[in-house]
């Protein structure tokens, strides 16, 4: 499916981005974006503490700031963090310039060398300039969290359909996902112990050792 997994030859365009990780290892890098959100993260953490998981957090640098103690907090609990921009634009539609600005402001917060562009929306000029400086992290599977019509069950369904080995899962700390994500989060990491497959965190974890497996 065209949204929720992406098929290869559209993601051939967009390299070096990581698209997802070795095919051969039985691993899951679980994602969360744009929080921190005070509503929402303590839950994230108390229950990735229950399933002894660790994960990779996307934040917005605008959330950095209101809540510095959360952005600490995921830290300390042995997660880890990504920039994803000060205002969440979309690269393929602002300046380039400006967008640019934009990442820069946020790393001034979050100082992480992953980056996840909003929206997943970035032209092959802004990945050339990126690539310096981040690890262009997309995903393998996008849950759908995000979309409140939708019923949960099938932000479940999603996550049982698409996850293999090497996927990069995309959930979201924040409050327009909040019900489908209370209810597809636990359920998903129960599915991934039993299937037997190991949360892992992206940096250094993550190894996309040949193009197939991007
Ligand atoms: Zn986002």
């Amino acid at each position: 499916m065209l949204i929720e997994q992406v098929p290869q030859c559209i993601r051939r365009f967009f390299q070096p981005v990581i698209w997802r990780g070795n095919a051969k290892e039985k691993k899951i890098f679980l994602t969360f974006d744009d929080g921190p959100t005070p509503e929402i993260t303590p839950w994230i953490l108390d229950l990735l503490d229950m399933y002894n998981v660790k994960a990779t957090f996307f934040c917005i640098g605008n959330n950095v700031e209101k809540y510095p103690d959360l952005f600490l907090e995921i830290q300390q609990r042995g997660h880890q963090v990504g920039n994803h921009a000060y205002t969440h634009k979309r690269g393929m539609f602002t300046d380039t310039k400006i967008f640019f600005e934009d990442i820069a402001r946020a790393q001034k917060l979050i100082n992480s060398d992953l980056f996840r562009p909003p929206h997943g929306h970035i032209t092959p000029r802004q990945i050339k300039k990126l690539k310096h400086t981040f690890k262009i992290v997309l995903w393998d599977v996008i849950t759908r969290d995000y979309d409140a019509t939708l019923p949960p069950e099938i932000i479940l369904q999603n996550v049982k359909k698409y996850s293999r080995n090497g996927s990069i899962i995309v959930f979201h700390d924040s409050l327009k996902a909040e019900k489908n994500l209370r209810y597809a989060l636990p359920k998903s990491l129960a599915f991934w112990k039993e299937k037997g497959y190991e949360c892992s965190l992206i940096h250094p974890t993550i190894t996309t050792s040949s193009d197939k497996n991007r």
